[in-house]
């Protein structure tokens, strides 16, 4: 009797087990089935994002082969063309580029080379050369430093990577008539660089989520020329690397305020320690 109450009970144990296991297989193939669909539509939309510029581009030189012809082929004709060709190619280029960088990423080969910067100077460049852009779109750009210069032992192009994808995210992110604006402060030994826009917002359950790669906000109309989804992921990783941090302030139809902390060092002060 006793004999079989045991083999009652361990089979009962078992069972529970068991079934606790089946739940957790469950549970992880739900998540594969919905990673993959995530990744799946990714891709489509990757595709359709390849395929418009592609689209242009052929457009484009058919419309070159008629004009030249019918001999109605002239320079301003050829410039205009070779622009509209130009800027298609760049934005396939930065798409492919993007998604060879968070492959790198991921197999962790993804290097930086830091040099002493000139903080100050690359942040205000790098807005500067896209105010032509941010005007077109109809915003307007105030760069407000807390201090003249800063030097800081940092990779300045991948930094400056950094500032121009968050500053290309402000404006595809705001509409007309809104407003960008770049603070750099000091805070507890840390460079804060801040790109703040009034644009429309990252809602509360997005803002871990747009961080990951391959993330894009449905329903943002976010996905333009040159959409990868990856790029958040790029600028966390890049700043990470630094021993820097990402921060996010946001709120839905009020704006968005990306900071990025780097380590407010310099290659002459670590070099100074190390002698000590
Ligand atoms: P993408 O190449 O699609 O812009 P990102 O990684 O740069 O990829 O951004 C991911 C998503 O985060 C965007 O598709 C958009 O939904 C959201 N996002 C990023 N920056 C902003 C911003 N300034 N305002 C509103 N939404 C933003």
């Amino acid at each position: 009797m006793n004999y079989v109450k045991i083999l009652h009970k361990l089979v009962k144990q078992k069972t529970i087990k068991l079934n606790k296991q089946l739940e957790e297989n469950k549970r992880l193939s739900e998540e594969i089935i919905e990673k993959e669909k995530f990744k799946n539509s990714y891709f489509v939309n990757l595709s359709h994002e390849l395929r418009t510029p592609i689209n242009v581009i052929m457009s484009t030189v058919q419309l070159i082969n008629t004009f030249n012809k019918d001999k109605t082929m002239t320079n301003q004709k050829s410039e205009r063309y070779m622009n509209i060709i130009s800027k298609n190619c760049n934005s396939l280029l930065n798409i492919i580029n993007d998604i060879i960088d968070s492959s790198k990423i991921e197999t962790g080969q993804y290097k930086i080379n830091k040099n002493d910067t000139e903080i100050v100077y690359l942040v205000e460049e790098a807005a500067l050369n896209m105010s032509k852009f941010i005007e077109d779109k109809g915003l307007s750009l105030v760069i407000d430093p807390d201090m003249e210069e800063q030097i800081i032992y940092c990779d300045e192009i991948e930094i400056e990577r950094c500032i121009v994808n968050l500053l290309g995210n402000a404006v595809k992110f705001t509409p007309e008539g809104g407003k960008i604006n770049i603070y750099i402060k000091e805070i507890n030994n840390s460079i804060e660089i801040t790109v703040e826009d009034t644009g429309i917002g990252i809602s509360k359950e997005d803002q871990e989520f747009i961080f990951k790669k391959f993330s894009q906000v449905e329903g943002t109309g976010a996905t333009k020329a040159s959409s990868s989804g990856i790029g958040l992921a790029l600028v966390k990783h890049v700043v990470e690397l630094h021993g820097g941090y990402v921060r996010l302030e946001s709120e839905l139809n009020k704006g968005s305020r990306f900071i990025i902390g780097l380590p407010n060092v310099s290659e002459h002060i670590l070099d100074s320690n190390e002698n000590v």
